[in-house]
């Protein structure tokens, strides 16, 4: 494939990019990014790369109109496009628009970017969505709710425009808004391509890049550093629950590199998730399998389930049955997740 791949500097996307590279396939990748110095943060994952498998294009702004056309000319044309890049970190956001704008635009952006340039060559596109849009994250009543793909977060519009002070929300919305608008304009008659929209709950496992800093994290990584990890606290309170269901980054970067060639996956969107997870578990993971974590995470009660009986699930069957995704074992995700990011602080 000649894939586009948006946000490629991203946590999971410099994971689809090394899946992607590593294929015997020999796919050939353009690795979309906002500014030069972040061509050169990609360039240092792959530095064995030759400019046929892998180049760039820099959007510095994907709000703006037209703002894909150029990253979308190409010789050989694209066959598929993946669009991850979409506001998280939520230190960066100050306003409910700062989400809702780029993750909205951005997506219509990279699609009628297709349809002007490259209308007849690209035949699927794969969007990095969340469960964020799926999920109604205590808006309603949510006991023994198991979600499925039929199911939209409740979030409105309007409420959403308004939420400057409650971040989560903005962001829940910005998923919510960007993934049905993308719906939109597939369903447009004139469109050749078929849309795999992906819906991860919150991504943990190693990072594929090294970061700046420990302050420098990608948002769900940040908060396994930063709940768990950062302060000497065994006998502290465990963090709150937090979003219970997760997947692994690993798996998730897999799902879209499968969803490029599985026929029945056009036109559908996948709950892509592992088991439940929640605080206790990822404690008693650490503190076990990691060198160093148990002097530092919060040790609660070990071995105990404490999330409530009643608590919400999600079905993902149709990605295992699609997509033939597989989830790695839990413990693999929280301790490769410490580890790197214990040997991080060392500056390893
Ligand atoms: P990262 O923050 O590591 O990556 C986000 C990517 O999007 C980066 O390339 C970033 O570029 C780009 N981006 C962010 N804001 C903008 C903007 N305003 N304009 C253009 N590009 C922007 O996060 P993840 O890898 O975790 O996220 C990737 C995708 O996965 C997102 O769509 C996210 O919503 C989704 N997702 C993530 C989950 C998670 O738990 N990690 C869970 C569910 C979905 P730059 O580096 O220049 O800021």
């Amino acid at each position: 494939h000649r894939i586009l791949l948006t946000g490629a500097n991203g946590y999971i996307a410099t994971h689809i990019l090394k899946q992607l590279l590593s294929s015997p396939a020999q796919h050939s990748v353009r690795a979309v990014v906002r500014s030069l110095a972040k061509v050169d943060d990609v360039k240092v994952v792959f530095p064995d790369v030759d400019n046929k498998r892998l180049d760039f294009a820099i959007v510095p702004d994907m709000t703006v109109k037209g703002a894909f056309d150029d990253a979308l000319e190409s010789d050989p044309p694209f066959d598929i496009v993946m669009h991850t890049a979409s506001p998280f970190l939520y230190k960066a956001a100050g306003s409910a628009k700062d989400f809702l704008e780029p993750a909205v635009k951005g997506t219509t952006e990279v699609l009628e970017g297709i349809q002007r340039i490259t209308p007849a060559t690209v035949t699927r596109v794969i969007l990095t969505s969340s469960f964020a849009a799926i999920g109604a994250f205590g808006q309603v009543d949510e006991s023994n709710k198991i979600y499925n793909e039929d199911d939209w977060n409740p979030v409105t519009l309007e409420v959403a425009e308004k939420s400057d002070d409650n971040k989560n929300l903005a962001y829940l919305a910005s998923k919510k808004f960007a993934e049905q608008a993308a719906w939109e304009v597939q369903k447009r008659e004139s469109v050749n391509w078929d849309l795999v929209s992906l819906n991860p709950p919150m991504v943990y496992g190693p990072l594929a890049h090294k970061p700046k800093s420990l302050s420098d994290l990608n948002e769900s990584t940040a908060r396994l550093w930063n709940l768990f990890l950062k302060e000497k606290n065994p006998e502290g309170a465990l963090p709150p629950n937090g979003v219970h269901l997760y997947v692994d980054v690993r798996d998730i970067a897999r799902a879209h590199v499968l969803a490029m060639d599985a026929p029945s996956a056009g036109n559908q969107r996948f709950i892509t998730t592992a088991d439940p997870v929640d605080s206790q578990k990822i404690a008693d993971i650490m503190r076990a399998e990691v060198p160093g974590a148990a002097e530092r995470v919060p040790k609660g009660e070990p071995g105990t389930n404490t999330l409530p009986a009643d608590a919400y699930g999600a079905d993902a069957s149709k990605a295992e049955r699609i997509l033939g995704l597989k989830w790695r074992p839990v413990e693999e995700t929280f301790a490769n997740s410490a580890r790197q990011l214990l040997e991080f602080e060392k500056g390893n």
